[in-house]
């Protein structure tokens, strides 16, 4: 095998491999270095999203939504199912499958693309030279015209409650849980404490959650964060905002978790202590001396606009460089950069890069927040129309939440959406395609949604921009 390429694409998560294929497409020799090896100690491609983020903790979110909706709200539609169980076994054995089934589906791609899969350690060198460690230890000298880093984002440990397996863990930890925790702890009310918190909270367990922050989701417009936080305290889940965790320490099968917030100290016992307090970016053993890849000061890789290093043919994508810590933001970067190298055409559009967080009312969010926008002093005007008066929500038994929507008060250009409610995260793609063709709120007024669907959700919102909804009061 060839040690020259034309390029290396160093981590296969959802920045490298996108990259690796797309350089591939572009006629361009590639090899992709990994080195991720998950709990049975096999090598697998797609990094922390497909083997313990995205996708098996969306697994477990459908599993138990079903089973929290099979309990809750079969009987509202004549559905009589009084014994309905869980067996946590087999949800985690269906969750280990279509991770496995993705995961290999990678290599299936990267041979299909001309790819040179390496699965080991891959350490940048100067000189556009890498390291390549194989799991014998062996060692390789790989050359490449262009060097994309791709190494992704790990959890950050918090010195207060350092990590103490099973008790104290990551998300990664609380993706594997074999039984429903009785008690369970979780600091951190951000995406992941929220998405895995209802996971095991449909499942019985008694959530408590500690937010650091007194606003909740104070990323998220606050006109949604308002309604999201009314649902999930419905569902049950104990957020408690202006939590200071000062100290968590297992005590036999049990965690003593200790915090201060408006009130004085508090105390809280658990079983399972989640921490989930963000990410930072990895870069253990990537950089050789003298490669002139810079940090910033919180640990990303230095990058332009362009995913351009400070070192020529270097560049880096994905979780381990600035912006939001997202699949399909590294994707959309790997692929630019792959495309870049080939001489074609290509941007990222960091302004419409979607968020969703999959809860029950799933929530989904497109450009700046109506608090963003005040901040900005520019006039805008707001519609907002309610899940409530669609029926497809009603007929779905779902109809919880709003769509949002805020366009410029001068050229009515959309500068926002945000949704919250069924199949939110899909809905967004509208809104993001929209904004991407600097669509006003009258586009959106004239286009056709077909009858019934949630779609219809964000028509009438676009329409309540105007107050001109038809199927709710403008006021
Ligand atoms: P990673 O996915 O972290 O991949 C980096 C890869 O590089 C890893 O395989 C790593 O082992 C490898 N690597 C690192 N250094 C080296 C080296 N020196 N040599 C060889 N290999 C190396 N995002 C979403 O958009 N939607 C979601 O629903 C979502 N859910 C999530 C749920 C959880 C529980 C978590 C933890 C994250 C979730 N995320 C989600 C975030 C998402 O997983 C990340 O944004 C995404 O994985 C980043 O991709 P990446 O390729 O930059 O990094
Ligand atoms: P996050 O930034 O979403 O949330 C972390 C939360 O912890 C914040 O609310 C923060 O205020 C709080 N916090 C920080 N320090 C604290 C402390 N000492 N005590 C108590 N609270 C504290 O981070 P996350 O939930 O860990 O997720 C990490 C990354 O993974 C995010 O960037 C996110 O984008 C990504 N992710 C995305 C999805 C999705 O797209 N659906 C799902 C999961 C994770």
């Amino acid at each position: 095998m060839s040690d020259s390429f034309d390029v290396v694409v160093i981590g296969g998560g959802p920045a490298g491999y996108p990259a690796a294929i797309r350089a591939g497409q572009n006629k361009l020799s590639v090899a992709c270095i990994d080195e991720w090896k998950n709990l049975d100690g096999m090598y697998a491609f797609g990094g922390t999203c497909l083997n313990a983020g995205c996708i098996p903790s969306k697994a477990l979110l459908e599993s138990t939504e079903l089973y929290h909706r099979a309990k809750e709200e079969f009987a509202a539609h004549g559905i009589k199912a009084p014994d309905v169980t869980i067996d946590v076994g087999q949800m985690q054995k269906r969750k280990a499958g279509i991770v496995k089934t993705m995961t290999q589906g990678i290599l299936a791609l990267f041979k299909g693309a001309g790819v040179t899969p390496l699965q080991g350690h891959g350490k940048l060198l100067s000189g556009h030279r890498v390291e390549f460690t194989a799991p014998d230890g062996a060692r390789r000298e790989l050359t490449a015209k262009n060097i994309i880093l791709a190494a992704g984002s790990a959890p950050i440990e918090l010195r207060s409650a350092p990590f103490q397996s099973p008790y104290i863990v990551d998300s990664w930890g609380a993706l594997e849980f074999a039984s429903v925790p009785k008690r369970l702890g979780v600091i951190g009310a951000g995406v992941i404490g929220l998405e895995l918190g209802s996971v095991w909270k449909r499942l019985g367990s008694e959530v408590v959650m500690l937010e650091a922050l007194p606003d909740f989701l104070a990323v998220a417009d606050q006109q949604l964060a308002k309604e999201a936080l009314r649902h999930f305290k419905k569902l049950g889940l104990d957020i408690r905002l202006g939590a200071k965790v000062t100290g968590a320490s297992v005590a036999g099968d049990t965690v003593n978790v200790t915090y201060t917030d408006a009130k004085g100290e508090q105390k809280v016992t658990v079983d399972r202590l989640v921490v989930a307090i963000g990410r930072r970016p990895y870069t253990k053993d990537l950089l050789g001396s003298g490669t002139g890849v810079e940090l910033d000061e919180r640990g990303f890789i230095k990058v332009d606009h362009e995913c351009r290093t400070a070192a020529q043919g270097v560049w880096a994508v994905g979780d381990c460089v600035r912006g939001p810590m997202l699949a399909h933001k590294g994707k959309e970067e790997g692929v630019m950069v792959a495309d870049l190298i080939a001489g074609h055409y290509a941007e990222v559009n960091y302004k419409t890069v979607p968020s969703v967080v999959y809860t029950a009312p799933e929530m989904a969010w497109v450009g700046l927040t109506e608090e963003q926008v005040k901040a900005q002093g520019k006039a805008y005007k707001v519609g907002v129309f309610p899940f409530l008066a669609s029926g497809r929500a009603r007929a779905m038994e779902q109809a919880q939440g709003f769509a949002k929507i805020i366009a410029a008060k001068e050229d009515d250009e959309i500068l926002g959406v945000h949704i919250i409610g069924p199949m939110a995260g899909e809905l967004i793609a509208e809104a993001v395609l929209a904004m991407e063709y600097s669509a006003s709120s009258e586009d959106l007024q004239r286009t056709i949604h077909a009858h019934p669907t949630l779609s219809e959700v964000l028509h009438e919102a676009a329409l309540a921009v105007d107050k001109r909804a038809i199927d709710s009061i403008n006021r």
